[in-house]
Order: C-alpha cells, then structure tokens, then sequence
C-alpha cells in the first residue's frame, strides 16, 4: 500500500466506480468525485474503515473545473497521482431521432469530454514521474453497436479511439492507458435499462434480466467488483500489450484470471524469480499462466524428463520458458525409493536445489478440493514457497479452458493418479460432483444440493476425507474467487 500515491476515480460515489475505488484503496490512496456528496462521503468512510485514505471532490467531469480541483486536492494531501480511471458516464437508449441535440452533446459532455479533462489535468504529474496507469471505463457498447444505442455507443467508441491513439503517446513515459469494455453491470445504470424493457418491451423484471445476462459473453450479468478487479490489474501492468487494448473481460482478462493474476502479483513482488514446476496437469498449467501473466519477465517453467515427455509442451513453451531438468541420478534403490511417492519426493528435492542455488521462488500449486480430499503428496506439500490455493477444482478447469490450456491437459485431471492418491473409484465421481460435496460440507451451498450426487458417491466421498484427515495439514492461501 503506497499511501503517497493516489488514484483518482470519477463517478466513484456508487455502482462501478464504488467498488474501483474500494479495491484501489488496498494499493494507494483515493480520490472519488463525482456530484452526489452523500455518496461520495460513503465511500471515503468505507475506504477509511478498512484502514485506508480517502478524500473527495465534488463537481461534474463535464466541467474542467473538476479536474482542476481535483489535483488541487491531491496536491493539497501531499498524494502523488498515479493512476486515473474515467469511470462516471452516463447512458440513454432510444431511437436516433428521438434524441434532441441536448440530451446528445450532454452524453458527449459527460462520458468523452470529463474523460479528456481529467485525463488532460492529470498526465503531467504522471510524464514527470514517468509511471502511471490511465483506465477508462468504455463498455462492450464500445466495440458492437447495437440498435437504439446510437449516442451511447457513439460515446463508448470514442473513448476507444482515445485510449488507443493516447497509449501510443504516453508508452515512452511508462504509462498505461487501457480501454475496459465490460458489458452488463449489476448497478443503477444497468436497473435502468431492466425497467426500460420492462415498461417498453412489456417484459417481466426476470426476462429482462435474462436477456440482459445473454448479451454478456460470460452468460450472466457481472458485478462491480469484477471491474475493479480488471482495473487493479491495469493500474499495476506495464505489459506492453495490453496497454491501448480494448480489455472485454473475457479470455485472459476475465476478472476471475484477474483476480488469481493480482493475487500473484501482490504476493510474490519479493521474489527474483519464480520456478514453477509443470507436470503437464491442469493446476500446474493454471499456476504457470497466471504467474507468466503477473510477471513475465521472472518465471521460468521447470520440468523433470525429457521435453518430448512434457504434455502439450508447445503450449506450456509458448507461455514462459521452460527448463529441462536431469532426472536425479540413478543409484542402487532400496524397493521403498522405487516407489511412485519416493520418485515425487525426488522430483521436488530437485527443484528445491534448483531453486536454492538459483534464488528463485519455487510454485507450488493446489487446488481447494484437493486440500480437503487430502490426495496432495506430502512432497508437494513441503516444497512449495508460493502456494496457489483456494481455488476450487471446477474453477481450475473453468479458468483453464478460459486461458486455453490444451484439452489434453485438462483431460488428465478427470483421471486416477496413483502420485497424488487419486484412486480409480474417485476417478469415476464428477469432479463437480466431488466439488459440490465439499461446498455443502463447507456451508458454501445449502444442503439440498447433495440431492445431486448418488448415496454410494457420497458414503465414498466421506470416508476418503475422514481417512485424509490427517494430511491436511497446510492452510489454503489466496482469494476466493469474486464468483
Ligand atoms: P451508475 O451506477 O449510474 O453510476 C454512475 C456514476 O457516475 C455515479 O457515481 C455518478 O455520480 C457519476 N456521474 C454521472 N454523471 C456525472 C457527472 N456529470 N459528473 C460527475 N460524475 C458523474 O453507473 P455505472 O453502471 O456504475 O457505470 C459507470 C461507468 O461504467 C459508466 O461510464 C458506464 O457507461 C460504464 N458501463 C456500465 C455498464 C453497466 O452495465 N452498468 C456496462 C459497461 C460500461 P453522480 O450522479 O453523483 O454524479
């Protein structure tokens, strides 16, 4: 937390801005402006409660003016601006030729002008420090026009444009300007649009919200905190490529990998460089993504064999490099070091040395089902400096197939795995199965939903966590996913 730095969010009294300016709070101090003072003096108090510094500016993004006492106030704290994100917009469908010249030049006002102002007040203080993050708050309505949005997408593209044109300016100053195009929001301004259908489209409340969640790629509609999430990523990247690249929080960008990719980056800031080991299964090529994604320039994949024997290697190699290691050398073995677990065992104390010598951060990666099934080696348990846990196992195959991890890879995690314990007959339950079992035990999910699973399944499911109790011995570590 650098509580010299302050990140300016417009339109940070409620909705999308609220929730940008709560998570900024845990990385700088905030400023949030917006109209409403009420709102605004909310938010500073939440910020302050959770320990953080905030203050406020009231006034319209429309008005220059705005921006100037802004930064005046910033300055007036002693807070250097680092990051700026043009959040407050305003939105009004209908047909074209409905709208007078008013209600246009006022959308063009507020979203694209309050954009350029703040943007305009702000990149002196940024080119001097030559370092900041500029996120500006478009939407999918930025990318797609669609019918009746002519003035709201008009706006939307604009800033677009802007972003693009501006990253191109301000990369020799260490800046980032990212456009972020999320589409339906759970806030007022999507409550709106739900009671314009409602009352224009004859619509029930619950239909309008379904088709709303429909337009979105993620199928559901996605909550501010989601955003703040991807805005958070923004503000501390200085990756080239994404820098005036529209971000859909989709694919990489969705908030959940966001969310994991944060989480790396916030915790492993320390370490010289991160080794992570890649068996070719879906939890080490969901940690080495994410922690390439957070630190490009630190990681390394390492891997005991032969490359041809790594899975999907060209995936894994297009990520990160990876290093070959020697298998340990073979000496007389005792009929116990023939073992599955003694070769694991071997595995990791190679990669230790590896690490120790190297000065590097060894990964270890486990997911929340396997931390409550007990099925990790113990090996695997002691050699792990940044543990990628909490993360349940149907959300290591969901964030997999989001970030492209090849099938093959994902397939194997459905398999037994004598190894990691895995034995045929928990093979054969649904890993979604095995998954809600454990959130009806954990309280996450009412008990009804057991309903789902079989009666044998779940006699077996119970007596082989009573069994493991004994190897969970680790605390999980890292975020709960936002959803
Ligand atoms: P919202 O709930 O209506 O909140 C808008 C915020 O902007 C409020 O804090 C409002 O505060 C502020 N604002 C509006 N006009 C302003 C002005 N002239 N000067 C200063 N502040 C002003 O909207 P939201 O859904 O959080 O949307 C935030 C941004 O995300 C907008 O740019 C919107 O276009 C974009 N977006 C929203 C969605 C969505 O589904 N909700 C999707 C994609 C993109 P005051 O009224 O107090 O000034």
């Amino acid at each position: 937390m650098q509580k010299n730095l302050v990140t300016i969010v417009t339109g940070g009294g409620r909705g999308i801005g609220r929730a940008i300016a709560l998570r900024m709070s845990a990385l700088t101090s905030v400023i949030v402006v917006g109209r409403t003072e009420a709102d605004l003096l909310a938010v500073c108090a939440e910020i302050q409660a959770l320990g953080g510094q905030a203050a406020h500016c009231v006034g319209d993004v429309a008005d220059p003016g705005t921006a100037q006492a802004t930064i005046d106030l910033a300055a007036s704290h002693g807070w250097t601006i680092r990051n700026l994100v043009c959040n407050a917009g305003i939105g009004k469908g209908g047909p074209l030729h409905t709208f007078s010249p008013e209600m246009w030049q006022k959308m063009f006002h507020v979203n694209v002008h309050g954009t350029f102002h703040f943007i305009r007040a702000c990149l002196p203080a940024m080119i001097e420090q030559k370092n900041g993050s500029i996120s500006i708050i478009s939407s999918t309505a930025g990318l797609k026009g669609h019918k009746n949005d002519a003035a709201y997408s008009a706006t939307k593209f604009a800033l677009v444009g802007l972003a693009q044109s501006l990253a191109d300016e301000v990369k020799k100053h260490n800046i980032t300007v990212v456009p972020l195009c999320p589409g339906f929001v759970e806030t007022d301004m999507t409550r709106r649009t739900v009671a314009g259908l409602v009352t224009h489209r004859k619509m029930t409340e619950a239909e309008a919200e379904a088709l709303l969640a429909s337009v979105n790629p993620q199928g559901r509609i996605l909550q501010p905190e989601e955003i703040a999430e991807a805005v958070a990523y923004c503000a501390t990247t200085r990756d080239p490529k994404v820098s005036g690249t529209p971000m859909e929080l989709t694919t990489w960008s969705e908030p959940r990998v966001l969310q994991l990719v944060n989480w790396v980056r916030e915790h492993a800031a320390p370490a010289k460089k991160l080794f992570i080991p890649i068996s070719g299964g879906s939890d080490s090529a969901l940690a080495f993504y994410l922690c390439a994604r957070a630190y490009p320039e630190k990681v390394t994949g390492i891997f005991v064999g032969s490359p041809s024997k790594l899975r999907a290697r060209a995936w894994f190699e297009s990520i990160a490099p990876v290093l070959y290691l020697k298998a340990p050398r073979k000496s007389k073995k005792t009929e116990a070091e023939h073992s599955a677990a003694h070769a694991e065992i071997a595995r990791w104390a190679t990669f230790l040395e590896l690490s120790n010598a190297s000065g590097a951060w060894l990964v270890g990666s486990r997911n929340h089902t396997e931390e409550y099934t007990g099925l990790y080696s113990l090996a695997s348990r002691v050699a792990t400096f940044l543990p990628l846990a909490n993360v349940w196992k149907s959300d290591v195959m969901t964030l997999c197939d989001i970030v492209g991890v090849p099938p093959e890879v994902t397939a194997s995690s459905r398999r037994a795995d004598p190894d990691c314990g895995r034995p045929q007959t928990l093979a054969e339950i649904p890993l979604e199965a095995i998954d809600t079992y454990l959130k009806v035990r954990t309280g996450e999910l009412p008990d009804a939903a057991i309903e789902a699973i079989g009666a044998g399944q779940i006699e077996y499911l119970r007596r082989t966590i009573d069994q493991n109790q004994f190897k969970r011995s680790l605390p999980t570590k890292g975020p709960r996913l936002l959803v």
